[in-house]
């Protein structure tokens, strides 16, 4: 079967909140008369910037401004806990993308089925994990991010009552029980380009007799959402989803377009919301009757990016300057505290509202010495150890998370060690007590041990007691001196 889709889609502008644009079907004609562009559909993670990244951000704002740190709680959804978000939660937070189980459901899950272990909030959005917005919402708070996403204009969520939007599910991962609109959302991205406030949209300017008398005048409403520098924070992260993230499809040329993608539970709809400098659209491919689609919602990144790409000045407008409040700090990717050298590679940029930014140097990149036999952290007692660099969580991680192999070992060697009271070992495995100095390593470079002391090696040399060498061809060397290299200060006449 060859799917034939529907689809919708509604234009902004940013500055005036007029509608530009909106289609509401393929090949409508006749009295087919179904607007679309006004219909409800769930969402799926296109929803996920205004419900459940900016109220994090936005709470994270006001309660700095009140002197208060972010209040974290440990849902025990997975190992993470109230570990590694930091004082408030911002672009750097620090998510564990973990298996999780919610009211006792392994719940949610990600597309790709995968978890990537320690991961910013800015990335988590890029890739749209779903672990880390039903674990960001569960810190905010559900009630907070339905409020906010009222104030963005949305409209047709579901309140109150048996089957309602005040929950995870429909509000984190956007399996609402009637869902949103194309105008809606549309509108409601424009707040990300007007420095946090959202403006009501219009289908007209006015209305007049043919005389010229109004009759009716577009009335806009103006509603402060965000603060000016979280609103700038978040249209920075949603244009990295564009550049970095799964929104490359939606591309538009030459402005730096921002936006998210969304695709519900079975893939019955697809969405892309997003932004220009000029103006706000979203669109929405799926069925009038749930089938499921061949495509992803990458898809509908590429049909916005098109369209938006033809629109008349689109590259129009201007972006507003980065707010006074917003700092920038070098950032630990796996910490989210401040990036050290230990950080290397995981270390970046990262933009925060004043007061909010990390202020402690990172602690989780370690070195540890690690015994070569057991590869749990070596004691004393073992005879054989390497240095590794890694990783160390405050709570033991789970097996499933992808940057387990540079996690260090949480316990210490159960093979060779002088006390298990010192020095724990993981619950379960065999002690062997050892005392250090017990087990020397075995000589394994081959040599035998003479009568007169001296060391007879493969090679055919023969090193003396003093560490005097003598090699095959008789030449000798007196231990440590090094006949290569001269002594920088030796003064030498030719
Ligand atoms: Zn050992």
């Amino acid at each position: 079967m060859v799917i034939q889709p529907q689809s919708a889609m509604t234009i902004v502008d940013n500055e005036t909140g007029y509608v530009k644009a909106m289609v509401g079907g393929r090949k409508v004609n006749g009295r087919m008369i179904l607007n679309r562009a006004v219909a409800t559909r769930q969402s799926g993670s296109s929803i996920k910037p205004l419900t459940v990244y900016a109220p994090a951000l936005q709470k994270s704002f006001e309660l700095e401004a009140e002197g208060n740190t972010f209040p974290l709680v440990d849902s025990e959804y997975g190992f993470q806990g109230d570990n590694l978000w930091g004082e408030y939660l911002t672009a750097a937070s620090i998510i564990d993308d973990e298996p999780t189980t919610v009211n006792g459901k392994k719940w949610p899950v990600n597309s790709p089925n995968t978890f990537n272990g320690l991961i910013p909030m800015r990335n988590a959005l890029q890739k749209s994990l779903n672990v880390c917005a039903v674990k960001i919402m569960q810190q905010v708070g559900t009630d907070y991010c339905f409020d906010l996403a009222e104030k963005f204009g949305l409209t047709t969520l579901v309140r109150e009552g048996d089957v309602n939007d005040n929950n995870l599910a429909a509000l984190a991962l956007g399996g609402q029980s009637n869902g949103v609109t194309t105008l809606e959302m549309a509108s409601a991205y424009t707040t990300f380009v007007n420095e946090g406030v959202h403006k009501s949209y219009n289908v007209y300017t006015k209305v007049t007799t043919r005389t010229g008398d109004i009759i009716l005048e577009a009335d806009t409403e103006e509603t402060e959402v965000l603060d000016p520098g979280v609103a700038w924070i978040m249209r920075d992260m949603l244009q990295s989803v564009v550049t970095d993230g799964l929104g490359g499809p939606a591309r538009v040329s030459g402005v730096k377009a921002g936006g998210k993608t969304g695709t519900t539970s079975d893939q019955f709809d697809i969405w892309y919301c997003g932004f220009t400098s000029k103006y706000s659209a979203a669109v929405w491919v799926g069925s009038d009757i749930n089938i499921k689609l061949s495509s992803m919602s990458n898809k509908a990144a590429a049909l916005w990016g098109k369209i938006m790409n033809q629109m008349p000045d689109v590259t129009g407008g201007t972006y507003s300057a980065k707010p006074s409040n917003v700092i920038s700090v070098s950032i630990d990717t796996k910490s989210g505290m401040l990036a050290t050298d230990a950080s290397g590679k995981d270390s970046r940029t990262e933009y925060f509202t004043k007061g909010t930014q990390p202020t402690e140097t990172d602690t989780l990149h370690q070195t540890a010495n690690v015994c070569t036999e057991s590869e749990f952290l070596a004691t004393p007692s073992c005879p054989d150890y390497t240095e590794k660099n890694g990783i160390l969580r405050p709570y033991t991680p789970n097996k499933r998370v992808a940057d387990i192999k540079k996690e260090l070992p949480h316990y210490f060697c159960n093979l060779h060690n002088p006390d298990p009271e010192v020095y724990k070992v993981k619950k379960g495995l065999e002690v062997t007590i050892v005392q250090p100095g017990e087990l020397e390593e075995p000589d394994d470079d081959g040599g035998i041990l003479n009568a007169d002391g001296s060391i007879s090696y493969p090679d055919g040399s023969i090193e003396f007691p003093d560490g005097t060498i003598m090699y095959p061809d008789g030449t000798i060397t007196e231990s440590d001196s090094d006949p290569i290299q001269d002594d920088p200060d030796e003064i030498i006449v030719s």
